[in-house]
């Protein structure tokens, strides 16, 4: 090694000019002092040296003597277990550690110490040649490895210096910032050391072996490191240096291209502090380096092209389709339906393990020419290219969905998982990669939307509708926050006596350019977006203090109760029940005059959760009808286990009532159960004189429909209340 020719003395030097300047001496120029009068102002380094051989210690003190004596306080642990233990027990500066500790391997001592989260800079004894121990040794977490019978006092001096400064970097580092601690942290780092002013840099070994050379290639020299760097590289490299050592940075960081022995460019992230004395001039700068070739391409977890990577291969084909004629490609986005489930409930190793499982599949229905991706999470995407026709994407497609019908195995266990796929098939009118990853997006939703586990193609109205979608998303935040609704009101009328005995409120938004907006055009946006909770607690205040007045103004020889509507997204609130009862008794409104309805659907996506709430609700007295009855499930075994109050029959089978006689008799089926349930019944949906015959002859209870009224604003409906009118 070329810096063997360093003497001790020479180091001294160094050291030296930074005591001169922090003693006040202005003087630039290095003066020789002996080691023994610069060591006293210098830190102790506590040595660790776990090794079974006695005569290591030896060795190493001798080496160490000869350099500096008092710099170094070494212990000596000749076992495996007291190793760890003083390990953990006493701040050490470094650990020298041998390959071979009795029946342990060094390499289990490193695992073993840094499960337990030793910060400790571990350096590995090894023996000659074994150079594949060298490297699993690095990977595991070594900071750098000495060569048994091969180093002297010199080199291990060098190692212990280099490997506690490159701790304390990289704990200075990771405090300053904490973007790549992945990447710098782990164990492939290179460090360098340069001092200044001059062009004398140390490479150690390991940042040698990142461009593949030997320890003893390569000179001190920076040009060493300058003449390898990308051309393209350089003259940030060196800006992002000297804004570091003018102080314009806080630490240096830059991420370039090097050259490898083997002629190709590897990417390197490398970061350094600068070390100053005390008048802020730099001495010297220490720094890792860190091969990113990988990270910058690829997901650490599959191995798949990253994000970026995979734009790149687009934008390729794009010019290559720029340049062929009727050039076939297309561009698929996947997403796991229901991952979230399954990383849940089996933990995330084994979302790992399918997300692994899921990357083969893949790879396996594609070409080898073709690009399959790992966008993060559970996306994936693929680049299909050199298709003979539009129709050879879908058909990729159904190979997919088909090969994720088996099932995986995964800790015994066989686990089903199904993808949504959106396919964004190639055309000129594409400029840009992010534009076909978008559209295969929208499409994907689309597939979601329709069901989930299957294909969407996209097409420009899909971009219309998402776009537009995306507008009236915005649009309906700001409705939300300046709460520019309205509640409309539809009266219910019982059968028995023929006058209102409720009102359903529904709620309309009140759109500054196209007017009132019924609910079908945006509550399901709502739901979606989580909006609807929002829009839902302010549609009950309102309904529960209109009707507290009403009830006021009528008195009680013309009882009123209202009918809200609950999403199924306020089935999933935690607050539900508490913001339903805070409501009514803000209104004083009695809560037996509080009727909730709720859709068999909504029910069946929160089973549990809503089974728990709707028997609080049913203990407060507040009424609970089964809303859209028959448009579902129909299951009449919710009606059994939960605490009905009523139901309201859909008006889809009030509209076929007499003209199909199945209807009616599922009508009166439906009447009847129901009755045996001690559950009421509500015609929904009534606008025939026949219809409400009908109705009154099955014996239903109540009904609603525009034969009555439509939904009313406030003072329609209060004109009509006031009329007392009997049908
Ligand atoms: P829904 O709960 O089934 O409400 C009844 C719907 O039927 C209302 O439509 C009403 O105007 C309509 N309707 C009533 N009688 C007749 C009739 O005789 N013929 C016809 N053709 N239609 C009739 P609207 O107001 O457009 O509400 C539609 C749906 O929007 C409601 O269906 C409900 O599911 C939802 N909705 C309305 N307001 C709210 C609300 O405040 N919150 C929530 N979450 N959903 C609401
Ligand atoms: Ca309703
Ligand atoms: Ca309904």
């Amino acid at each position: 090694m070329p810096s063997a020719q360093n003497a001790p003395q020479l180091e001294a030097v160094v050291l030296a000019a930074d005591e001169a300047s922090s003693s006040g001496n202005s003087s630039r120029s290095p003066r020789i002092i002996p080691v023994e009068a610069t060591v006293a102002a210098l830190p102790i380094t506590r040595v660790l040296l776990v090794d079974d051989d006695e005569l290591a210690f030896q060795l190493v003190g001798l080496y160490l003597a000869e350099i500096q004596t008092d710099r170094y306080q070494v212990d000596w642990k000749p076992t495996y277990q007291e190793g760890l233990e003083a390990l953990a027990r006493e701040p050490y500066d470094v650990c020298l550690l041998d390959f071979q500790l009795g029946k342990h391997s060094g390499l289990d001592f490193l695992k073993e110490s840094q499960r337990r989260g030793t910060r400790t800079p571990i350096v590995m004894f090894t023996s000659k040649g074994d150079h594949a121990l060298d490297l699993e040794a690095m990977r595991a977490g070594a900071v750098d490895y000495l060569v048994k019978g091969e180093f002297g006092p010199l080199m291990l001096e060098r190692c212990l210096r280099y490997a506690t400064e490159r701790a304390r970097t990289m704990e200075a580092l990771r405090e300053s910032e904490e973007r790549y601690v992945l990447a710098v942290a782990g164990a492939n780092d290179g460090v360098w050391d340069w001092k200044l002013p001059g062009e004398t840099v140390y490479f150690s070994p390991r940042w040698k072996a990142i461009l593949g050379y030997g320890a003893t290639e390569l000179e001190d020299h920076v040009q060493e490191w300058y003449a390898r760097v990308h051309p393209e590289d350089l003259s940030r490299l060196k800006a992002d240096l000297a804004a570091h050592i003018s102080g314009v940075t806080g630490h240096f960081e830059n991420e370039h291209r090097i050259l490898h022995k083997d002629g190709t460019y590897r990417w390197m992230l490398t970061r350094a502090l600068a070390v100053r004395d005390r008048a802020g001039t730099v001495t010297r700068m220490a720094g890792s380096q860190s091969d990113v070739t990988q990270a910058r391409g690829h997901d650490p977890l599959t191995r798949l092209p990253n994000r970026l990577l995979y734009l790149d291969r687009v934008a390729r084909v794009l010019e290559r389709a720029k340049r062929r004629v009727a050039y076939g490609y297309a561009v698929l986005f996947l997403d796991l339906d229901r991952f979230k489930i399954v990383n849940d409930s089996l933990g995330h190793a084994l979302g790992d393990e399918l997300l692994l499982g899921i990357s083969g599949r893949l790879q396996a229905c594609v070409r080898s020419a073709d690009t399959v991706a790992r966008l993060g999470g559970d996306e994936f995407t693929i680049l299909l290219e050199d298709l003979g026709e539009p129709a050879d994407a879908t058909r990729v497609a159904r190979r997919i969905q088909e090969s994720l019908t088996h099932p995986f195995k995964l800790a015994g266990r066989e686990v089903f998982t199904s993808v949504s796929i959106g396919i964004a098939m190639g055309s000129p009118n594409y400029e840009r990669p992010e534009e076909l990853l978008r559209d295969a997006d929208t499409a994907m939703y689309r597939a979601k939307a329709a069901g989930k586990a299957r294909h969407e193609v996209f097409d420009r109205d899909m971009h219309e509708r998402a776009v537009k979608l995306l507008q009236v998303e915005s649009e309906l935040r700001r409705a939300v926050e300046l709460e520019s609704f309205r509640v409309h009101y539809q009266p219910v009328i019982s059968l028995d006596t023929g006058r209102i005995t409720s009102l359903e409120a529904l709620v309309r938004w009140m759109h500054p350019e196209r007017g009132l907006v019924p609910p079908d055009e945006f509550i399901p946006l709502a739901e979606e977006t989580g909006l609807i909770v929002q829009i839902d607690r302010w549609v009950l205040q309102q309904a529960c203090a209109q009707v507290k007045k009403w009830q006021t103004r009528f008195g009680p020889a013309h009882p009123l109760s209202i009918a809200v509507n609950v999403s199924k997204r306020q089935l999933g609130q935690s607050d539900f029940v508490d913001g339903i009862i805070g409501a009514i008794e803000r209104c004083q409104l009695e809560p037996e005059h509080l009727s909730l309805e709720i859709t068999e659907s909504a029910i069946m996506e929160n089973a549990e959760l809503a089974t728990a709430m709707l028997e609080q609700l049913r203990e407060r007295k507040i009424q609970l009808a089964m809303d859209d009855f028959g448009t579902g499930y129909s299951s009449l075994s919710y009606l059994h286990k939960l605490p009905f109050t009523s139901l309201k029959i859909d008006r889809s089978f009030v509209k076929r009532m007499g003209a199909d006689e199945d209807t009616t008799e599922i009508v009166r089926a439906i009447v009847t159960l129901a009755r045996n349930l001690n559950v009421e019944v509500t015609a929904e949906g009534v606008e025939t004189k026949e219809q409400l015959a009908m109705l009154r002859e099955l014996g239903c209870n109540h009904a609603q429909g525009y034969l009555f009224s439509k939904p009313l604003e406030t003072s329609a409906a209060e004109e009509l209340l006031a009329r007392e009118p009997v049908w």
